[in-house]
């Protein structure tokens, strides 16, 4: 039987590192970027528009593919890796 995509990233295990591997510069992201291309390609829904016309990231789900650094055309986003042993933990199975 065919399994979707929320079920398989349910399995994931994430170790959260409370300090955000994602930082937005708001004044790049607010008078360069009109589109706001994180909040529709990032598989995991990290990025929200608030009511405040701020982009909200929410760190912890990050499945770390890096699609949001490539579709940030306004270089407002800094990603790294979490530090080691953190972040999302993938399991196949
Ligand atoms: Fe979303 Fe992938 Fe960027 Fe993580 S690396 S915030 S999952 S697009």
């Amino acid at each position: 039987m065919p399994v979707n995509i929320k079920t398989k990233l349910g399995v994931n295990a994430y170790k959260i590192d409370p300090e955000s591997h994602i930082a937005i510069n708001h004044d790049v992201c607010k008078t360069k970027c009109t589109v706001k291309f994180c909040t529709f390609v990032c598989p995991a829904r990290v990025y929200t528009l608030g009511d405040d016309g701020l982009i909200h990231v929410e760190h912890d789900g990050c499945l770390e593919c890096g699609t949001c650094v490539i579709a940030c055309r306004s270089d407002a986003l800094t990603w790294k890796y979490p530090k080691a042993g953190q972040g999302v933990q993938y399991r196949f199975g």
